[in-house]
């Protein structure tokens, strides 16, 4: 088993740093999107934006990906390069983003509606960040990691969704992906205990039907092997003797949606 390393107060308060940057270059993010937007121009719009608050895009150059932003669009679940694509009326467009500062990841994703989507695929977008919730709810010290994958699988398969096997959240610190991993399904009881001072990052991928996805020719882009739209929602997270702590925040990004739907 790949060795787990438990993070010092000083060294979650960085983590906490890093993961709220994150949220603000996705709260950005989800200010400019719009139809007619690119993944190219958000892409921009968030590195400078990490560049100015003295962060560095931890997507950019990883194992040779070409972009600061996953951009992955109603049936690309998840890795989507930001290109030319142009966001239309009743796209989803799930975002993630990390960053590196002084030597610490921080790690979050969104699935944002573009404009009016119709009401099964906003469904779709709410029991998925549920599920994240879900998650972190059994994230508690003493807990262990099948404890997470159980809550998260039982709660997205009671409404009749698929949960992707192929990807799994993760242990991050001074390295985005560390041990342990953490599956999006599993089973009670089983794996590794979760203890404080632990950092891992939850992120349930959740398609509207079939589990099952490929990849794309592009070597990156994940989709779903029917062709149905999949969400992702990601929360950077310390675990504590009791509930997890939640280093990222999607608080700012909800505001940014709650004005985007008055002005419809
Ligand atoms: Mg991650
Ligand atoms: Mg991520």
């Amino acid at each position: 088993m790949a060795f787990i390393y438990y993070k010092t107060e000083s060294e979650i308060r960085k983590i906490r740093e890093s993961s709220l940057i994150v949220s603000n270059t996705l709260t950005e993010v989800a200010k400019a999107i719009k139809p007619g937007v690119s993944g190219a121009q958000l892409d921009k719009l968030a590195e400078d934006f990490i560049e100015s608050a003295g962060a560095k895009p931890a997507f950019k150059g990883y194992r040779g990906f070409p972009g600061t932003l996953c951009i992955s669009v109603n049936a690309q679940v998840v890795h989507g390069i930001p290109g030319n694509y142009i966001l239309k009326e009743g796209d989803i467009v799930s975002v993630d983003c990390g960053v590196v500062k002084d030597g610490f990841y921080g790690d979050s994703a969104y699935t944002f509606a573009v404009g009016v989507i119709s009401p099964d695929i906003e469904h779709l977008l709410k029991i998925t960040k549920e599920s994240l919730y879900k998650g972190i709810e059994a994230a508690c010290g003493g807990n262990r990691i099948g404890d997470i994958g159980e809550a998260i699988q039982k709660f997205v398969e009671s409404h009749n969704y698929g949960v992707v096997r192929e990807l799994v959240g993760h242990g991050i610190g001074r390295s985005l992906h560390e041990a342990p991993d953490v599956p999006n399904y599993g089973r009670r009881g089983n794996g590794q205990k979760l203890k404080a001072g632990m950092v891992i990052c939850i992120e349930p991928m959740i398609n509207m039907g079939t589990k099952n996805v490929k990849q794309e020719a592009d070597g990156w882009t994940m989709t779903t092997a029917d062709g149905k739209p999949s969400a992702h929602f990601e929360h950077t997270i310390a675990i504590t003797d009791g509930k997890a702590l939640i280093l990222t925040s999607f608080e700012k990004i909800e505001e940014v949606e709650r004005k985007t739907v008055e002005v419809k």
